[in-house]
C-alpha cells in the first residue's frame, strides 16, 4: 500500500533490549569465547531444565507473578524479575492456545567465566531455547521465536538468571506485544481472527476487528478459498514494538503496515506466525476507511504467502494486493492512483513493467503503476486470469524478458500490444 507499506517477508528476529543484563554479559567480549560451543544437555539435566522452562511459561501464561519470583535467581540482573512479572500481567488478556519454552537440539552457548564466578552457582548454562506460541483459533500452526536464556543451578535447583543476549551468541529474545505494555484483544466476527493492541489504541483495535470478516471475504472472493481464511493483526504502539514485530529493515515512520510470516511449509501449505502489523505512524496517516484498505492489502499478501516466493516481481505482488484492497469499492481510479494520474495528464505514460528498483525511495509511482496494471488485466481478461498471472509470476525472481514471456503466455498476447492497451486504459481511466 503506497510508499509507506512494504511486503514483509521477515521472520520474527529482532529484539530491542537495553538492561543491566546486557552490559553484564557483554563484559570482556574483546576476547573470543574461551570454550567451544557446548554440547546439547544430557538427559537428566535436560529434563530438569525443561521443567523450569515449563513452569516459567506457565507462570507467564497464568499471570502468576509469585511463581515467577520463585523461578528467578537471587543474583539475577536487576529488572529481570520486574520485566517477567510485567509481561505476565500484560498478557492476561491474550487468548493463547499454546505458550511454551522448548529446548532446541542446538547446543547451548558457553557462559562467560566472569558471570559464572559472579553468580557463585554450581553450574550456569545458556541452552538453545525457543518460544512456541499460538493464539486460540487464529493460528493454524504455532509460531516460534528465539529466546536467549541463562539458567543457574544451586544444588539441584535450577533458576532463571536472564533472557538478555549472551556474549558470543547472536540470539536475542524476541519481544511480543505483551513486552510493550498491557494488551487488549478483540475477536473478529468469525470468532477466530484476532486483533491485538494496547489500551490507547482500543478503538482502532475494535474498528479493525469489525473489518476483518469483510476483508477475508473479499480476499477469498478474488484469490479462492485455499488459505487459512483467518488473520492476526497487531496495532503496534511504539517504534520499538513495530521493529520487534516486523524486523529492523522496515522503517515504521514511512510504513503503514507490514505483513510478516515465520516459516512457510509449502508441502502442508501452511505458514506460521502470519501477522499484519500496523505501525505507530499509521495513527496519523490513516483514517478508518484507509485502515481497512490497508488491512485488505496486507491480508492479500498473507493469503497468498504459501504460493509466493521471495524475490518475485514486486509489481505483481504489490499490484495484486493493491487491486484486492480496492476491488469492489467505488473508489475512482484517480483517487487510487493520484500520482500516476497527474503523470498521465502530463503525457508521461509507462513503456515497461515496473522494476523492483522502482519501489525504493518513495515508490508511490511504482505502487500506483502496479495497481493499474492489475486493474487493467482484470478489466480486460477478468479476475481469474489475473490470479493465474499472479500464480505464474510468484514463483521467485524473474528477468525482465521472463516477465514478458509469462505475460504473453498467460494472457495470450504479445508484449507490445499489451503495453499499448495498458496505456490506452490509463488514458481512459485516469486521463
Ligand atoms: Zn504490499
Amino acid at each position: 500500500m503506497r510508499p509507506w507499506e512494504r511486503l514483509g517477508l521477515a521472520g520474527l528476529v529482532v529484539a530491542v533490549l537495553v538492561s543491566a543484563g546486557v552490559a553484564m554479559f557483554a563484559r570482556g567480549n574483546g576476547d573470543a569465547p574461551a570454550r567451544a560451543e557446548s554440547a546439547p544437555l544430557s538427559g537428566a539435566t535436560r529434563d530438569d531444565v525443561q521443567s523450569v522452562l515449563d513452569r516459567w511459561a506457565g507462570a507467564v501464561r497464568s499471570g502468576d507473578t509469585n511463581a515467577l519470583a520463585a523461578l528467578v535467581d537471587r543474583s539475577a540482573a536487576p529488572g529481570f524479575l520486574d520485566a517477567e512479572q510485567s509481561r505476565a500481567r500484560n498478557a492476561a488478556g491474550v487468548p493463547f492456545e499454546a505458550f511454551g519454552y522448548a529446548l532446541t537440539d542446538a547446543g547451548g552457548t558457553p557462559v562467560p567465566d566472569d558471570l559464572v564466578a559472579a553468580l557463585g552457582a554450581d553450574e550456569v548454562i545458556a541452552p538453545g531455547v525457543e518460544l512456541r506460541y499460538s493464539f486460540a483459533g487464529a493460528d493454524p500452526v504455532p509460531a516460534t521465536a528465539p529466546v536467549s536464556v541463562v539458567l543457574a543451578r544451586r544444588g539441584d535447583v535450577w533458576t532463571l538468571v536472564t533472557d538478555a543476549p549472551v556474549a558470543g551468541r547472536d540470539v536475542q529474545t524476541w519481544r511480543g506485544p505483551w513486552d510493550f505494555g498491557p494488551v487488549v484483544a478483540a475477536r473478529a466476527e468469525d470468532g477466530e481472527s484476532l486483533v491485538l493492541g494496547h489500551p490507547g489504541d482500543r478503538a482502532t483495535v475494535e474498528q479493525i476487528a469489525r473489518g476483518v470478516d469483510d476483508a477475508i471475504a473479499r480476499v477469498t472472493d478474488l484469490w479462492g478459498s485455499g488459505w487459512s481464511r483467518r488473520a492476526v493483526v497487531v496495532v503496534a504502539a511504539s517504534q520499538a514494538e513495530f521493529t520487534s514485530l516486523v524486523g529492523s529493515e522496515h522503517d515504521g515512520a514511512n510504513i503503514a503496515a507490514v505483513a510478516v510470516a515465520g516459516a512457510v511449509d509449502r508441502e502442508s501449505r501452511s505458514a506460521s506466525g502470519q501477522r499484519i502489523v500496523f505501525s505507530p505512524a499509521s495513527r496519523q496517516r490513516l483514517d478508518a476507511g484507509g485502515r481497512l484498505v490497508v488491512l485488505r492489502h496486507e491480508l492479500m499478501h498473507a493469503a497468498a504467502r504459501v504460493d509466493t516466493v521471495d524475490g518475485s516481481p514486486l509489481w505483481m505482488l504489490e499490484g495484486y494486493a493493491e487491486y484486492a484492497a480496492h476491488r469492489g469499492d467505488d473508489t475512482q481510479a484517480r483517487q487510487i492512483a493520484p500520482d500516476l494520474a497527474s503523470r498521465v495528464a502530463d503525457g508521461m505514460v509507462p513503456d515497461r513493467f515496473p522494476r523492483d528498483d522502482d519501489f525504493s525511495g518513495s515508490g508511490s509511482a511504482a505502487y500506483e503503476a502496479s495497481w493499474s496494471l492489475c486493474a487493467f488485466v482484470a478489466d480486460t481478461w477478468g479476475d481469474a486470469r489475473l490470479t493465474d498471472l499472479y500464480r505464474a509470476l510468484a514463483g521467485g525472481p524473474r528477468s525482465d524478458d521472463d516477465v514478458e514471456a509469462v505475460v504473453e503466455r498467460e494472457l495470450d498476447t504479445d508484449v507490445e500490444t499489451f503495453l499499448g492497451q495498458w496505456r490506452d486504459w490509463l488514458a481512459r481511466e485516469l486521463g
